[in-house]
């Protein structure tokens, strides 16, 4: 049984306050795993004030450990203070910071080396939907950002498929059309890794709000939520946290 994984992706909004009002509520259940990803200066304080009731992590990561790398941050770093997850490959950042699937694919490889757990995000844009290339990309995607691991680490982590048509549009996929997409993910993985690949949690990103969390956690293959807009408001994200339990 797959626990379930729900992200809060706050992007670059944030503050000291919003911290602490989300590390003094958010907790783990039994059921459900809760991870926040505020801008990164503020992990040491959230991981500090939540002690473990919930995880955070950065929502993105350098690839190298340390060096001339200006602006750019190590899983070492994250993980001294009290970080443990990384988001690799979020649509944004392939396409305002024009990062490739190579450079996803290193990403990723120093999120598993360093120890942390990845969030490898994953989806097409809706001209590529509306060609019916969605799978082709989407497995492209993924199969280029796995190549440089062994094995399935997301089996850990977690891959968000995040039609890059729903981020932050309000425009959600209905709930087939994702489990569509997920199991389609899951066929993926299991080419690689038949077991590993019915552990990997598949979550799923774009619009999801507290109304339609309950109908897309209810398909088989879709293990939780990366939530951008809608986590910014603890009650609402506290909201989608219950449907997934
Ligand atoms: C995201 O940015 O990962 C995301 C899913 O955003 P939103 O929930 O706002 O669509």
């Amino acid at each position: 049984m797959r626990k379930a994984l729900i992200a809060a992706n706050w992007k670059c909004h944030g503050s000291s306050a919003k911290v602490d009002e989300y590390a003094a509520v958010l907790e783990h259940s039994l059921k459900t795993e809760v991870v926040v990803f505020p801008p990164a200066v503020f992990v040491p304080r959230y991981a500090a004030f939540s002690d473990g009731r919930s995880d955070c992590g950065v929502q993105d990561l350098g690839v190298a450990e340390s060096g001339a790398h200006t602006g750019e941050i190590s899983g070492d770093m994250v993980l001294e203070v009290g970080g443990r997850w990384a988001i690799l490959g979020h649509s944004e950042r392939r396409q305002n910071q024009k990062e490739t699937d190579a450079l996803v694919a290193a990403k990723l490889a120093a999120t598993v080396n360093a120890g942390l757990l990845p969030i490898l995000c994953i989806g097409e844009t809706e001209q590529q939907r509306d060609r019916g290339e969605a799978l082709v990309v989407v497995e492209r995607q993924l199969r280029s950002a796995l190549a440089g691991v062994d094995g399935l680490p997301v089996v850990l982590g977690a891959i968000a498929y995040e039609p890059i048509w729903a981020i932050g549009t309000g425009q959600t996929a209905t709930p087939q059309q994702a489990q569509d997409m997920h199991a389609g993910i899951r066929a993926v993985l299991q080419s690689l890794d038949v077991d590993a690949a019915m552990a990997t949690r598949i979550i799923y990103g774009g619009s999801v709000n507290a109304d339609n969390a309950a109908g897309l956690f209810a398909q088989p293959d879709i293990d939780g939520a990366l939530v951008g807009g809608a986590s910014l408001q603890l009650d609402t994200f506290t909201r989608i946290i219950a449907a997934s339990a």
